[in-house]
């Protein structure tokens, strides 16, 4: 057997997105395929969890104590069909790979969340959803087949029709089933690299809510922008983003090519900003400068990565939170039970926490994936900066999130409890079945799963019960 956990592996501190929680982790970062399954086997990792570009924000892709195994290096590209868009793809190439090598190609991500910094492995484990969920579901609809590596040390091919308990289970399931080896995924054929596109500023929540609604119904993406900070009569003003692909002709008649984008030179942010620099004045200064911005206006012609990926034009944002780090909290509330939102919404209003903006989206029915986040309802997504209080709010966050039928998203919690998460969501124990037969000891655990109650404490685990 290849040796590869003789490879070199580091141990470092370890987090996602939002920079907390922080653990030690021994992270290995092989080269090749072949060396997965003896990471995996060893008895110096008893256990483990994969990580792509570790942009999920708080624990799923670090495990406390134990290893790590980090797929930026297995990011080959193995065949691509131009008739049918079908790529296959070792799954540690990213989303922003894809976007580089095809779009010039006229071809595009099916479903492209809100940073192109994502592997194809970390967008099956969450099952992704982008801004045209309304329409076309999630990540997982435009997979036809992965390989996957179990803890026995087997690689199933897994498709609707072959291991189709292991493939519904594996999406979603934020690596706990195995190690996604290489995907074959559908590009969608675009005729150009923009999007045309609206913006329109909308006073408060209710005609948020009542706009984001009608425009999904003639626009393939949509997503609104809401200042969290606004009170009163205010409350929850946002600016609505709604856009379909423009045609080549759109491009060609002002004279440019439709499938090139300049590239744009990105900033970063290059240390940890003081924890004084985001204040409740500070953020509602940049919101206020946000909303009046940007006016109602039609028919604007966006670059896809400046419409889709925004944030991904600032190298380390994240580092604007301070060392502390962030929590970000998402939440679907179904659609009848939209006051739900509007309280959250008034509360971290009332607290001045929340941080820029918010963003609101509406998604559509729910697909087979047992532990896929998104169903039918409005999702609401905020930053809020670290503090003493944070978790003790997250959990009431929960608890009216629960109130009202909602749920909460794997890719950007690290404070639910494991009672909350099992509420939220009903096939967990159809999920536990499935890993119970594919890795009874428990070898794919991470810091959220242990966390989350689905798979048992390990010595060292620091978390609240
Ligand atoms: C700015 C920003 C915007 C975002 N917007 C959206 C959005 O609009 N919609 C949305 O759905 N999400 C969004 N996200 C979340 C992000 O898309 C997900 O967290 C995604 O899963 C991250 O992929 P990753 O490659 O970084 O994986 P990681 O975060 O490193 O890992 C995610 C999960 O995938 C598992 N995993 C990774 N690789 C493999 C593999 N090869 N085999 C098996 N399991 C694996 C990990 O164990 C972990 O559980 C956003 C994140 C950011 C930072």
């Amino acid at each position: 057997m290849d040796n590869a956990f003789k490879e070199p592996c580091a141990t470092l501190p370890l987090s996602g997105w939002g920079r907390f929680p922080v653990e030690e982790c021994r992270v290995y970062r092989p080269e090749k395929r072949r060396g997965l399954a003896g990471i995996i086997q060893s008895t110096a990792n008893p256990h483990c969890i994969p990580r792509g570009l570790g942009r999920s924000y708080g624990d799923a892709a670090i495990d406390g104590g134990g290893a790590v195994i980090d797929y930026s290096r297995l990011n080959r590209m193995i065949a691509f069909d131009a008739e049918t868009g079908m790529l296959e793809c070792e799954a540690g190439v990213s989303l922003a790979e894809i976007l580089g090598v095809f779009m010039p190609r006229g071809f595009f991500p099916s479903v492209l969340p809100g940073t192109k910094f994502i592997t194809v492995g970390g967008a099956i484990a969450n099952d992704v959803h982008g801004k045209n969920h309304h329409q076309d579901g999630t990540f997982s609809q435009f997979v036809e087949s992965f390989e996957l590596l179990t803890a026995h040390g087997e690689v199933l091919t897994c498709s609707r029709d072959q291991n189709a308990h292991v493939f519904w289970a594996t999406v979603g399931g934020i690596g706990l089933t195995g190690l996604i080896l290489t995907a074959r995924i559908r590009l969608q054929p675009i005729e150009s690299a923009y999007v045309v596109a609206d913006h329109i500023r909308l006073p408060n929540i209710d005609a948020a809510l009542e706009a984001v609604t009608e425009a999904d119904e003639n626009h393939k993406y949509t997503v609104a922008w809401v200042d969290c900070l606004a009170k009163g009569a205010h409350l929850g003003r946002s600016v609505l983003m709604r856009a379909n692909h423009a045609p080549a002709q759109a491009l060609v008649s002002r004279g440019r090519d439709p499938l090139v984008v300049k590239p744009k030179r990105g900033k970063s942010v290059p240390f940890d900003f003081p924890g004084f620099a985001l204040n409740p004045w500070s953020i509602r200064a940049f919101n206020t400068v946000f909303y009046a911005a940007h006016r109602t206006a039609h028919g604007k012609i966006i670059d896809c990565n400046s419409y889709f990926c925004p944030l991904d034009a600032i190298h380390h944002w994240n580092r604007m939170y301070g060392k502390n780090g962030f929590g970000q909290y998402q939440a679907t509330f179904p659609f009848q039970e939209a006051q739900g939102l509007v309280r959250m919404l008034e509360r971290i209003s009332r607290s001045g926490r929340a941080s820029f903006l918010a963003v609101l989206k509406r998604l559509g029915p729910a697909g087979p994936g047992l532990l896929s986040y998104p169903s039918e309802g409005y999702t609401l997504t905020l930053d809020i900066p670290m503090h003493k209080g944070l978790i003790p709010l997250l959990h009431e966050f929960d608890r009216e999130v629960l109130e009202h039928g909602g749920r909460l998203y794997c890719a950007k919690d690290a404070s639910a409890q494991p009672k909350t998460f099992a509420a939220m969501y009903p096939k967990l124990d159809a999920f536990r079945a499935v890993k119970a037969r594919l890795d009874p000891d428990n070898r794919f655990s991470s810091t959220m799963s242990r966390r989350l109650g689905i798979t048992p404490p390990v010595k060292g685990d620091t978390h609240d019960e």
